[in-house]
């Protein structure tokens, strides 16, 4: 017999000003449905439009209980696969069968994995500042919190931004987000010097490249950070030039995390199997849900490479229990990125959020104490949405700019 899926619905909700879908699964048993993330902020309306009109025809009437059969079948269905809408729209639905799978086993999913290793997760925060003494003082508030770990920027990924168009670009240059790679460099180098030099050696120190330089130029950073002893240094070379990483690891001894956009297994594979990088951090939604990221993190496991999965504000509560359920069973587990319950700054700069809007909308979700992040142990994922409040914050469809990240010539650079 089995549970069947009667219907699919997606909600898309953004209590904090940035766009998150929500897919719910519901089965012809009463009261049982499942809830998972297909959060792809800056496509939203094309991920929904996928779900509904491909996804939910392809599953109405089959079994809930069997996720991988499911997870295959969505993504074979459209003959092409493993593209950021595909695989986002299948997360959604995976996420939430393994939420009706642990909710008919009446476990929470980490027992589904094998059980805790850990009480609960390690995670690393995002301090940023105008300069080194507003960075510090930002870094000491979630010492205080408990956070060892902790991501060092100032200025924004890429380095201090020159203006939309600054002075020094070509005459009728495009407007973007202008960086210069060789100052960002220096800059950073001099950033983390002072950094040690006021906060000594005990803490756990984390930066981003955010892809925003060229491959040479990484490793070039990567030598001038070997001094200040980085925890990692965080996706060093863009998604499509992951093979300098055999140079910068022939280079330099910084420890590597990758992996932030990567979309499916033929990206990581070498990656790990090589030993190129030493924490992979793919981005759960994005590579297809819970399916393939335990199967990635097994994997990885094997080659002692640690686990470090993406944290950010765009993605819903139960992408970030479905990565620390994983976490909570993984012996490969490395460090969590956790973008806290907050808003952040750009969306309280913007004013468009209440604080305190995603509790309203979302409940269950995992709880931060001293420096820890904790699953409860309500069956399944443990998070439930009230559709009522997340229908009062409405997404809105823009034109992404942040992405528009430029050289001092003017030519794009990946974001
Ligand atoms: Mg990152």
């Amino acid at each position: 017999m089995g549970v069947k899926i009667r219907g699919i619905k997606v909600i898309c909700t953004a209590p904090e000003g940035i766009n998150l879908v929500v897919v719910k699964v519901e089965t012809d048993q009463p009261g049982l449905y499942g809830l998972g993330c297909a959060t792809f902020a800056y496509r939203h309306l094309t991920v929904k439009h996928l779900i509904e009109t491909y996804l939910e025809p392809l599953l109405v009437g089959r079994d809930a209980e069997r996720i991988e059969e499911n997870w295959q079948l969505m993504h074979q269905n459209g003959y092409w696969r493993n593209g950021p809408i595909e695989n986002n729209a299948i997360s959604g639905v995976d996420m939430a069968l393994w939420d009706i799978k642990g909710k008919m086993a009446g476990m929470p999913l980490y027992q589904l994995f094998g059980g805790k290793v850990r009480e609960a997760v390690p995670v690393y925060r995002h301090a940023d500042g105008k300069d080194l003494s507003e960075l510090c003082e930002n870094i000491q508030r979630f010492q205080e919190m408990g956070i060892t770990a902790i991501r060092c920027q100032c200025g924004g990924y890429g380095g201090e931004s020159y203006g939309l168009v600054p002075p020094t670009a070509p005459q009728d240059a495009l407007p973007g987000v202008y960086l210069d790679s060789q100052k960002y460099i220096r800059d950073t180098a001099k950033l983390f010097e002072g950094i040690r030099r006021r906060l000594g050696e005990e803490i756990q120190l984390v930066h981003d490249v955010h892809e925003r330089i060229a491959p040479v130029e990484a490793i070039q950073l990567a030598k001038a950070l070997e001094p200040y002893h980085l925890f990692f240094l965080e996706d060093p070379v863009p998604l499509e030039q992951t093979q300098w990483l055999r140079r910068l690891r022939q280079q330099s001894f910084i420890p590597v995390a990758q992996g932030e956009l990567f979309n499916n297994s033929a990206e990581w594979k070498t990656l790990i199997t090589e030993q190129l990088i030493d924490f992979i951090r793919v981005h759960l939604s994005q590579i297809g849900g819970i399916t393939p990221a335990r199967k990635l993190q097994i994997f990885a496991e094997q080659f002692g490479v640690r686990t470090a999965w993406h944290g950010p504000g765009d993605m819903s509560p139960m992408a970030h229990a479905a990565n620390v359920h994983i976490d909570l069973a993984a012996p490969n587990f490395g460090v969590q990125e956790w973008s806290g319950i907050e808003p952040p700054n750009f969306v309280i700069q913007k004013l468009r959020s209440q604080h305190g809007a995603l509790l309203e909308v979302f409940n269950g979700l995992p709880e931060f104490k001293d420096g820890y992040v904790y699953a409860n142990d309500r069956p399944g994922l443990g998070v439930d949405i009230n559709e009522k409040e997340a229908e009062k914050y409405p997404c809105t469809a823009e034109v992404t700019t942040w992405t528009q990240t430029r050289r001092r010539d003017g030519a794009l650079q990946t974001p």
